[in-house]
Formats: C-alpha cells, structure tokens, sequence
C-alpha cells in the first residue's frame, strides 16, 4: 500500500488517542507529538509538520475544552479526529485545479524532471491513461541527450499500442518536439505527451533546453515527475524546475514499495501545485489518479471508494451491462452480500492485494503490516468461502439476517444461521462478523460517496 509506514503510525497514534479515557490538552499534545513524528519521519518539511500542529491545536482546544467540561470525550475525540484529517488533507491539497484534457481539441503535455525519476515511464502511463479514457494520444521523444531515450519510450509505446514519434538522427530536441507535435496535431490527435531529457552537461543548460522546448511546443500543461523516494531535497528541486519550466502539475512516482513520500508532499505546498497521478509500479497501468481526501482517508484506513470504484469499473468495462446495473446498484445504494463478494473478487484480480487494500476501508496498513501479501489474501479468500456457503436468499440479502435481535429490538449478535454458515465454511463466527463490517463500511463508504461527503466516519478502521 501507498505510504504503508506513515499509515501504520497515524493509524496507532489515533487508535491510542480513541482509546483514552479523558480527552484534555495533555492527552491532545501526546498524540500531536506522534503524529508529528510519524510525519517528520515521513520526509516531510519541519514548518509543515509545525504548521499542522498548531492548526490542529488551534481549532480544537477550546471545543475541546467545552465539550471535556461536560465529559463528552467521545465529541472531543470525533473534533481532534476531524482537524487532523482535514489538515492532512491540506497538507497534499494546494487548492488549485490541474489541467484536464478535452476531447476533440488538442491538448499538450509536456514532461520534465530529473533522470530517473520516473519521465519516460510516466508518460507512458498517463498516455495509457488517456487513451483507456477514449482519447486519441501521441508520444513524443524529446530526450536527445540520454543515448537510448529513444529507444525505451519506442519499446514502452509499441508495448501499450501508443503512436509516437522521434529520431535517431536529429540532435536538436526543440526541432524533434516541434516536428512531432505538428505530425500528431495535423492528424488530429487529442493528446500529445511530449517527454523531455533530465539530464545535461550542467543544471542550466538542461532549463534552458527546457524553457525552448516549452516556448515552442506551447503545452497546456507542463507536469513534473518526482520521485517519491526522494527525501528533503524534493523541495528546492520542485522549486528549482518550477521557475524554469512553472510546471502546473506533479507526478509522484515509485510509491509502491517502502517510498517515505513526503519529500513529494512537502513539494506540493512549496510550489503550490496538485499532484494528479502517483505512479505505483513498474507496469504500464501502475498509475493511480489522486485526489486529496480519498488519498487521506486511505491513508487513515478509511478506504477510498472512489478509487475502487475506478478500479472496479475497470474490470467491469468488459460488460456493458453488468457495469450499467452495477452503477444502479451503488446509486441507490442498494449493495447485496452477493454484490459485495462480485466486487472483492474484481478487486483481487486488479494485483497484489497489499496495492489494492488501501481502498477498501477497513483493510488498512495494519492488516497488510502485519502479515503482508500472503495473509491479506488468505483473509479475504476465507471471507469468500464464507459466502460459497450462503443460501440464494442470504446472498441477496443486506446481512442482517445474520444477527439476533434483543428484547428491546436492537441486534445483540449473530444468528443462529451465521453459526450454519461458520461450520458449513470452516470459518469461525469472528471471521463472519469481520465480512459483515468489511459489506456494511463498502455499503456506506458508497453511499457516503454518492452523497458527496466519502470518508464518512472518522474513526480508523470503523464504519
Ligand atoms: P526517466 O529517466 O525519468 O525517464 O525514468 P524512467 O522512466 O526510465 O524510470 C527509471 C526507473 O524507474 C525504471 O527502472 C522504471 O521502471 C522505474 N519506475 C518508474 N516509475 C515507477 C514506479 O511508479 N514504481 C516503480 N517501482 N518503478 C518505477
């Protein structure tokens, strides 16, 4: 999962933080310091992580206050809770709104970066991306200086069916990106990804080889790929491309594996610019589209059923039709245990679980922390065994058919029937409960969604 290490922390400081029994200034600035550590640990800029934390404090200590003097605890928790993930969201969000392709004109895309970073390999991806959204998309080769540029974006684009355009004999790269955007705009191409060097003799020269290219090119969006390894000096290196070539927009790639990430962050509010895409792997479709809130929420464990849904839809593109009663079902919210077990399936067939888990909600850092790949999926092949024993009825039922009612009419428990259906898996009542939190957090996180306030509840990990 993206930033797995930050999550794991945030995630315990906050669980300790609902556990405590009194929630006054004290307890609010020991879990301010561990927040502040997991994300200075992160790589993210000290006046940020100092910023984050007077702000918090800030805004909750006097509601705080009020609401200890009444010992309502559980309204202190949900203010503190919800001032730190609105100023994490904050922290990743500039407020500012990147340039989005339109169809049927032409829309220029001009990457720089460093070497390494990820360039040629992200330009790949976001003309995947393009194209998988119905866009007619070109690639160009800008790359003069790195002998072989040529021939790895050719490789990657042949690979993923991309035209492109470049030269083995042209050493100029203004007149190659001229030349190929003219070629692709004369053929009416809706999206062309120009890809520029990252490397020169001397640090000037490779601006003002970048300050060319853009003049002549004129892109509508100049987007600058980071990677997010890259700790402190992300910085004033975000900063440094901004004056020559004012990018309007971040790639943060390499976030898979153990990334720390808030280089990249720290990034973002330096520049004041939206990353739009993380780049989560070496294939051609390791690109996620980012978006502040669900990216909080994934982080805190609390899923981010847009992205699911993205990925879901995905899948189901194969089937028109499937697709059309799958989107009538989430929009009147009307999920089945059957639907949801359809979903879990798609989802696993998207990769490693560890990459997809970050999105369901309750299957956060934790989970996937502490027994890896190999454990996630057995969980969640075992809550599919669960539903192999399921009648036809309880199947399209919304669950509650597997809990017991009191007296009083509330639900005390679980059913006679979970019990049935426990032996009959050879799963146990605890692993019944977990599929039926795991249905009731996927039902409300889309209905949350659809309502337009995803996210829903604060607590980590809770529906
Ligand atoms: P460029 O010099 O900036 O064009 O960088 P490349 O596109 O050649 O990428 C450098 C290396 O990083 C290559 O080995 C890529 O496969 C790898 N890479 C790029 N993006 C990602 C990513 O999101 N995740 C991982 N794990 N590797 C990546």
């Amino acid at each position: 999962m993206v930033l797995a290490g930050l999550g794991r922390q945030l995630n315990s400081a906050l669980n300790s933080f609902s556990k405590a029994a009194v929630v006054d200034e004290k307890a609010l600035d020991a879990l301010l310091k561990d927040i502040s550590k997991a994300l200075l640990e992160s790589d993210i800029n000290v006046k940020l992580v100092g910023g984050l934390r007077n702000k918090v404090k800030s805004r909750s200590l006097k509601e705080i206050k009020e609401a200890s003097a009444s010992a309502n605890h559980q309204k202190s928790k949900q203010i503190v809770q919800k001032a730190i993930f609105d100023e994490l969201v904050a922290l990743v969000d500039p407020q500012e709104e990147p340039y989005k392709p339109t169809k049927g004109k032409t829309n220029i895309i001009m990457a720089v970066g460093l070497q390494g970073a990820g360039k040629t390999t992200s330009c790949t991806k976001l003309a995947v991306h393009y194209q998988r959204k119905g866009f007619k998309v070109g690639l160009v080769c800008a790359d003069t200086f790195r002998a072989g540029a040529f021939d790895q974006l050719k490789q990657n684009a042949t690979k993923a069916k991309i035209p492109f355009y470049g030269s083995y004999t042209e050493t100029d790269p203004v007149a190659i990106s001229e030349a190929g955007v003219q070629q692709f705009k004369k053929s009416k191409f809706d999206v062309i990804i120009v890809d520029t060097s990252g490397r020169h003799k001397q640090e000037e020269e490779l601006f003002e080889e970048m300050r060319m290219i853009s003049q002549a090119v004129k892109p509508h969006m100049t987007v600058l790929v980071m990677d997010g390894a890259m700790g402190q000096a992300a910085e004033s290196q975000a900063s440094a491309f901004k004056e020559s070539s004012d990018f309007g927009s971040i790639i943060v790639t390499k976030m898979d594996g153990h990334a720390k990430g808030g280089g990249a962050i720290s990034a973002v509010a330096a520049t004041k610019t939206p990353i739009i895409f993380i780049g989560t792997g070496e294939n051609l479709h390791d690109i996620d589209t980012f978006r502040p809130r669900p990216f909080v929420q994934q982080l805190l464990g609390m899923g981010d059923m847009q992205g699911l849904l993205e990925h879901v839809q995905d899948v189901a593109m194969s089937d028109p039709d499937k697709q059309k009663q799958l989107a009538k079902k989430f929009e009147q919210g009307n999920l089945s245990i059957r639907d949801w077990a359809e979903q879990i399936k798609n989802v696993t067939k998207l990769g490693p679980i560890s990459k997809i888990a970050g999105m369901i909600p309750g299957l956060n850092a934790d989970m996937i922390g502490q027994g890896g790949d190999d454990e996630a999926s057995k969980r969640i092949k075992r809550m599919l065994f669960i539903t192999d024993s399921m009648t036809e009825k309880e199947l399209e039922s919304d669950g509650t058919t597997f809990l017991r009612k009191g007296k009083d009419g509330k639900y005390v428990g679980l059913s006679r029937r979970a019990l049935r259906v426990a032996r009959g898996s050879g799963t146990s009542l605890r692993e019944i409960e977990e599929l039926l939190v795991q249905y009731t957090m996927m039902k409300s996180g889309i209905l949350n969604m659809m309502k337009g306030q995803a996210g829903g509840g604060m607590k980590p990990g809770q529906p």
